[in-house]
């Protein structure tokens, strides 16, 4: 072989943070071989799919030594260069092996080795008829048909058979639609293609239109962040950039929070633009998923929305892009490659030349700071869009009041007046299940799960115990195991409880509860968002899935009747998570003509955190909150960078860390500070108990330096096999 034979760096997922070589497959030219293309290659005794990076003619192993990949599997590649770009940074900076990273970002099909290619089936699209027919009113008789129909007027070029069957909708919805003329074959001649723009957008604001102009003007690169406050008409600001984006021919991706990918958001879009539009989300089969992956790669589809890992996206004409509250914490993956999908949004943004909106009512104390350094354009909505007011805000005081499972005398006359005032109420409380503690009241003992130390919740539907840690699930024991007296009593207020109590007081009103248990059904969230829409329901209990994103128009009230157990946490993001979580659910109150109000229940009317949010807004306290995480020098005026591990045994989980921690010593000297280990909040989870060792600098160089160090000694050393360790850079949560 000569020694000028052409050498392929591919990413093979694999642990090991490297990239391997091979030779050309047998019998493909140079020329076909381009980066960002799939190869199936020999690894270890069998194969891997793995991903070209570049190639050469130098490699690290002697060259006679290289086996010949086995297939290439792309004609085109799947990674533009400026997500190849996304790659090394995201590689680099989680230190992270590259092609465990390069396989995240590919759909399960691709990274299986299938075929990057749309299965052609037949295809159907929605005639005329079908464009102009009334789909609220066929929701109501035929809601499969309905959601066939909808599907097909989002996709201009046609939706697959095979589509619609994954759905559950081929088969007698299909032709029931295609009986009343209202869908087609695809490729039919159809006279309606439309203008991009499909409803008539409301004038802007003022400031919704200094906004839009400020993020117009300007080429390539440049970053927002778009702080409105909550019913300000952000998404009016998202909805005329993006007619700008695909009008120029170019192609938007919106990323949203995993539970900000309601109906609502969805049909928001889709009745504004005719464009093909494409939805990712984690509900998705791997068919599903593949094809709309595909329909962005290829041009077809103009619009892209999706959570986290939708940012992954290849798109040949990009043009834009927004996070939708870009605060949220389903932004950051907590397993695996630790990433922040804002943060990666914006080196995307970054390598590929494009404008990047960051939106929020309440955004990260990171994104105010790097738009207070300059980083960002600061763009502000400080009105309700329309005729809505912000709502009124108070405190009840609950010391030494009566409560009935958590609720006060005057909680309850309030709700009571807005349900009289034709109002809608929504209660929030971010506990489901119906009490988190069960306890013997003659000897007090209390259910613990046995492979964590936390508390089983109880839950009555269907009644059982129920870890929220570990998932783990047992029966409700009749008698206290310990003393044996049938005295056990639920402490505490969760979702169901609050929801039975409420039915109590208010037997003749229509309630919902919208938590993961209510919702696990397909389909059964949707039904329940309609039935607040339509008014059936007038009380409206629910955790975080209820707090973020909706918009309810005829809420008046929105109650928090548990502030208290949010106010007492280790954590130094707990305060920025409880002022944002207040603003948003608080957000939901008044968001049209009517005048909304709030009101909180707790024990701490004095509270610092509560005053602040009371007078100034989040603004007031995100500003306070950024002066004591200077003088603190918390982030975002430090990089941190969290070093967990897990064993069988406390002490090997310890001592691991311990060994690191004399390595990092020996590595960075004092330019970083090292602390811990200790054992973690919680220590023992899923019968496994870990520990952390925090990594701490004023800039980043010496803590990515040390982290660069460090790796090839954790891979190599010999204590690191007994436990499971992972890094996360830039933590978000201390757990
Ligand atoms: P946000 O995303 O900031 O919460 P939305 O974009 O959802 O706010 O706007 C809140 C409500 O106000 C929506 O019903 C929206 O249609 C309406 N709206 C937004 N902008 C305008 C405007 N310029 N004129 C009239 N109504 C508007
Ligand atoms: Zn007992
Ligand atoms: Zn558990």
């Amino acid at each position: 072989m000569s020694p000028q034979a052409l050498i392929l760096h591919v990413a093979v997922p694999t642990p090991l943070r490297r990239v391997f070589d091979y030779r050309a497959p047998e019998g493909v030219p140079a020329a076909a071989l381009k980066p960002g293309m799939r190869l199936r290659v020999p690894y270890g005794h069998g194969q891997a799919v793995g991903v070209l990076l570049d190639s050469g003619t130098v490699s690290s192993r002697p060259v006679e030594q290289l086996k010949p990949a086995l297939e290439l599997l792309d004609e085109a590649p799947l990674f533009t260069p400026g997500l190849l770009r996304v790659l090394h940074f995201a590689a680099d900076y989680y230190h992270h092996p590259i092609g465990e990273v390069a396989e995240l970002m590919l759909p399960a099909a691709l990274r299986a080795g299938a075929p990057a290619l749309l299965k052609q089936t037949a295809r159907w699209q929605a005639s005329a008829a079908g464009l102009a027919a009334d789909l609220e009113a066929l929701a109501r008789k035929a809601p499969k048909q309905a959601a066939a129909l909808s599907l097909m007027r989002r996709h201009g070029t046609g939706v697959d058979e095979g589509l619609l069957r994954a759905e559950e909708l081929a088969g007698p919805p299909l032709k029931a639609l295609v009986g009343k003329g209202l869908v087609e074959p695809a490729g039919a001649e159809r006279v309606e293609t439309g203008p991009l723009v499909r409803e008539t957008p409301p004038a802007l604001s003022g400031e919704q239109a200094a906004a839009v102009a400020a993020v117009r003007t300007g080429t390539g690169f440049r970053s927002f962040l778009l702080e409105g406050i909550t019913g300000s008409g952000k998404t009016e600001v998202y909805l005329q950039l993006v007619a700008d984006c695909v009008a120029a021919g170019r192609q938007a991706l919106i990323l949203v929070p995993e539970i900000g990918l309601t109906p609502q958001t969805v049909q928001r879009f889709e009745a504004r633009f005719s464009c093909e539009l494409v939805v990712l989300h984690s509900g998705l089969s791997d068919g599903e998923r593949l094809a709309a992956w595909l329909k962005a790669r290829s041009g077809q589809a103009r619009i892209v929305l999706g959570t986290r890992s939708a940012l992954f996206t290849p798109l040949p004409q990009p043009g834009l892009v927004i996070v939708d509250e870009e605060h949220d914490l389903s932004y950051k993956q907590q397993d695996g490659l630790r990433y922040s999908a804002r943060d990666l949004a914006l080196v995307r943004a970054r390598s590929e030349g494009l404008p990047i909106v960051l939106g929020s009512a309440t955004p990260a104390l990171e994104s105010l700071h790097q738009a207070q350094g300059g980083r960002h354009g600061h763009l502000r909505l400080t009105e309700r869009a329309g005729e809505a007011k912000p709502p009124r805000v108070g405190l009840i005081d609950v010391r030494k009041l009566a409560l009935d499972e958590g609720l006060s005398a005057p909680l309850l006359a309030k709700i009571r007046e807005h349900l009289d005032g034709e109002g809608q109420v929504l209660l929030f409380l971010n506990r489901r299940g119906f009490s988190p503690v069960l306890l013997c009241h003659g000897c007090g003992w209390v259910a613990e799960c046995r492979r964590c130390d936390a508390r089983y919740t109880l839950h009555q539907e269907p009644r059982h115990l129920h870890c929220h840690h570990c998932d783990s699930q047992r029966g409700v024991p009749a008698r206290c195991p310990d003393c044996g007296e049938a005295a056990l009593m639920p402490l505490g207020l969760g979702t169901e409880r609050l929801e039975e109590r409420l039915r109590k007081h208010f037997p003749d009103t229509g309630l919902v509860r919208i938590d993961r248990d209510s919702t696990r059904r397909k389909g059964s969230l949707a039904e329940q968002l309609e039935g607040i829409h339509s008014g059936r329901y007038r009380l409206l209990v629910g955790t975080q899935m209820l707090a973020k994103g909706h918009h309810f128009p005829d809420v008046t009230l929105v109650a928090l009747p548990d502030m208290d157990s949010a106010l007492f946490s280790s954590d130094f993001r707990a305060a920025e998570r409880l002022a944002q979580l207040v603003t948003q659910v608080a957000g939901r109150a008044g968001r049209a003509a009517r005048a909304g109000e709030v009101v909180l229940q707790t024990h701490q009317p004095e509270h610092p955190l509560l005053h602040q949010l009371l007078r100034g807004g989040y603004a007031e306290f995100a500003r306070s909150a950024l002066g004591e995480r200077e003088a603190a020098r918390l982030p975002p005026f430090r990089h941190l960078a969290l070093l967990r591990a897990e064993a069988m045994k406390a002490e090997e989980a310890m001592g691991f860390l311990a060994e690191v921690k004399q390595a990092a010593r020996e590595l960075a000297g004092d330019t970083v500070q090292v602390l811990g280990p200790a054992p973690a909040p919680m220590e023992r989870r899923a019968g496994r108990y870990r520990a952390q060792l925090l990594l701490e600098a004023c800039e980043r160089r010496p803590l990515h330096a040390l982290l660069d160090g460090l790796m090839p000694w954790l891979e190599t050393s010999k204590s690191a096999r007994k436990v499971r360790w992972s890094l996360d850079v830039d933590p978000q949560e201390m757990m």
